[in-house]
């Protein structure tokens, strides 16, 4: 698969009617083209034939110039569609677990939640609700159509989910309105922090946490682009979102070694100061999308020739990570070469990665397969990743891919 970066600015200009889904702007800019990508990277199938025959779709990412939200101009909502199938949830590994344990305590020391009701909408697999009812002994309401745990949960005062989108007509009176990892997959994300905003009913406080496309475009992080997101927020972008649904953003920052975003806001009291000025500026921004379609370009065509030349010395390569970064990863580069995908995760194990078809094996199946090298696809568990890596007995250098 090739990235293409020919296409250009006329090209968008010759669309009909193309403008931005975050504020309306139609000045916009060309990023990159990724075509014939899986439409679900994070849905892992049951055999080979069925990996390589999954649902494709183009990615073309343009930047609001007006805004500094990116977004998939050609996305199709109906390529996707969720069910319980759908697994992005990372909190098997213990280091994301601590991070969701860390947030979830400085949420509730800030917004001093105990003994009060809290609302998510996506909750996932309720995992991040379940914590903020634990540590403040919280009552919770999740609402995520691919949530498929128990209908309740007994922590704090007790949790309880719904397998479906939330509606403005729940009964739900929330001291605090959850949201995270759920804008960057709505196509109108105006209106969805709009149903935010109404669910706050001009009172409680909102977390809304995305992972940060600043971040995406200064790494550069190109694994990062995948079709299930269709919009991808700086954090200019996400301020200005909050700020239009009339949210008093209150805080801004970056959490996860800057791979994620969040705002703290509220429904209330608002200075009608802006928190704008505290985000990255749109000159910053506009320079680091300059540069970001020829890096995705270098970085697929450095990683296609070294995964070619190691194969052609006779080296075993695996990935580590069989999330949406590593299934991007495999399917950007020529990965042929490449038999396995290792994850912990063992509901991912003995299947298959969309697109390329490599099989997910746990961490033991290195013990016999004794691999080269291990491509890890997140700095962040390098340390983890290293000591399993060696627990195993295993000798293989392991590299970060970035
Ligand atoms: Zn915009």
């Amino acid at each position: 698969m090739t990235v293409e970066t020919d296409i250009r600015q006329e090209e968008l200009g010759g669309r009909p009617a193309e403008a931005c889904t975050a504020c309306g702007s139609s000045n916009l800019r060309f990023v990159v083209e990724v075509p014939n990508i899986p439409a679900f990277c994070n849905v892992l199938l049951d055999n080979i034939d069925a990996a390589k025959a999954v649902r494709r779709g183009d990615l073309r990412l343009v930047y609001c110039e007006e805004c500094s939200f990116l977004f998939n101009a050609v996305f199709d909502a109906d390529v996707l569609a969720y069910s319980p199938e759908y697994a992005n949830s990372l909190s098997c590994s213990p280091s994301f677990g601590s991070f969701l344990q860390e947030m979830a305590e400085r949420i509730v020391r800030k917004h001093d939640l105990n003994e009060k009701t809290v609302l998510e909408l996506g909750c996932g697999d309720g995992d991040f609700l379940t914590r903020l009812c634990t540590i403040g002994d919280n009552r919770g309401f999740g609402f995520d159509p691919s949530y498929f745990g128990p209908p309740v949960v007994q922590a704090g005062l007790g949790v309880e989910f719904e397998g479906r989108y939330y509606t403005t007509d729940e009964k739900v009176r929330p001291d605090l309105v959850c949201s995270r990892h759920v804008l960057e997959h709505v196509e109108e994300p105006l209106e969805f922090v709009r149903l935010l905003a109404d669910a706050a009913a001009g009172k409680a406080a909102l977390y809304i946490e995305v992972p940060n496309a600043t971040y995406m475009l200064e790494k550069p992080a190109i694994w990062d682009l995948i079709y299930e997101h269709p919009g991808y927020f700086t954090d200019r972008a996400l301020v200005m979102v909050a700020e239009k649904a009339g949210l008093t953003v209150t805080e801004s920052s970056t959490t996860f070694q800057d791979q994620f975003l969040y705002i703290d806001a509220q429904a209330s009291g608002s200075t009608g100061d802006s928190h704008l000025e505290q985000t990255t500026s749109l000159d910053r921004l506009s320079e680091l999308v300059s540069s970001f379609s020829d890096e995705v370009e270098q970085a697929v065509s450095r990683w296609t020739d070294k995964v070619r030349q190691l194969a052609a010395e006779g080296k075993r390569v695996v990935t580590w990570g069989a999330g949406s970064k590593g299934v991007t990863f495999l399917n950007l580069v020529d990965s042929s070469s490449i038999d396995y995908i290792v994850d912990i995760n063992p509901m991912k194990n003995g299947r298959y990665v969309p697109g390329t078809g490599q099989q997910v094996v746990g961490p033991n199946a290195l013990i016999e397969y004794q691999p080269d090298l291990v491509l890890l696809m997140n700095g962040v568990y390098q340390r983890e990743v290293e000591d399993h890596v060696r627990s195993l007995g295993v000798e293989a250098a392991v590299e970060v891919v970035d």
